[in-house]
């Protein structure tokens, strides 16, 4: 099934990132983390949908998506950009395996925040929140809701850029020894979203540093 959404507002949060506020369709439900198919429904766009995570909650009155668009060639992110309200879009039924699997270690690289957004802000309604988010960037203006992660109350943050000198993060990789450093106890749910290299790369330190493969949530294919 799918739905038409009209885009109600639209917000600058980085350089490359917007978010979009959308009406909410009867029928729709999903879980925090979970993705759909999204279409821009203007002429020569229709046939190009391509995947995007919801940043509302469920039982929010309108939905949110948080889209980092790459300016440099001509894609679905680009023409995202320049929509204005009252533009329409389509999706399809919800999908993803990012789904909430209780408190513990978000590790996030760029766009690949956007699953978290809704499930650390679930935690934190709920007052429930024993997480910790490890959130990578090219720079510091790169890092998408610094503030509201800073100002989440039990949401412990380490952010760290890899592109950028003299700032006020830290300034390395997100690797084995940057994870050693960082964590204390392995035993715990992760959480890891970004490019598949970065997903691949960060789950291997994890499980060579005792971390259990069936406590690792990640998502293929970004
Ligand atoms: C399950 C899932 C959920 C996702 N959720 C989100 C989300 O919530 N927010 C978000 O921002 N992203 C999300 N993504 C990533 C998002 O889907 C991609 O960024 C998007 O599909 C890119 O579409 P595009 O048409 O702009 O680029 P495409 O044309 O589809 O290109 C894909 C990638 O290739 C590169 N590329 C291709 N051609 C060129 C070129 N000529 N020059 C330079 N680079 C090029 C770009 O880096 C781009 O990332 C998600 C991905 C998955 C799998």
């Amino acid at each position: 099934m799918s739905y038409t959404l009209t885009l109600q507002s639209k917000k600058q949060l980085t350089p490359d990132v917007h978010q979009y506020v959308f009406d909410k369709p009867e029928g729709l439900s999903f879980k925090p983390g979970q993705a759909t198919e999204l279409t821009i429904l203007k002429e020569g766009w229709k046939d190009e949908g391509r995947p995007f995570t919801f940043t509302s909650l469920p039982d929010d009155d309108h939905l949110t998506f948080v889209i980092k668009s790459y300016f440099d060639h001509d894609g679905v992110t680009e023409q995202l950009a320049g929509l204005v309200p009252g533009d329409t879009v389509e999706i399809e039924e919800p999908f993803g395996a990012i789904t909430d699997h209780g408190a513990g270690v978000f590790i996030a690289a760029g766009a690949g925040i956007t699953p978290f957004i809704p499930i650390l802000e679930k935690h934190d309604a709920m007052g429930d929140m024993d997480c910790t988010l490890i959130f990578t960037n090219e720079t510091e203006n790169d890092i998408i809701l610094r503030r509201k992660w800073e100002k989440m109350a039990g949401l412990k943050t380490f952010f760290t850029v890899t592109d950028e000198e003299n700032t006020s993060v830290e300034e390395e990789k997100v690797d084995k020894s940057f994870l050693e450093k960082h964590l204390a106890d392995f035993d715990r749910t992760f959480y890891i979203c970004g490019p598949q290299g970065f997903v691949d790369d960060v789950r291997d330190a994890l499980l060579e540093l005792g971390a259990k493969k069936d406590k690792i949530v990640t998502e293929e294919g970004w």
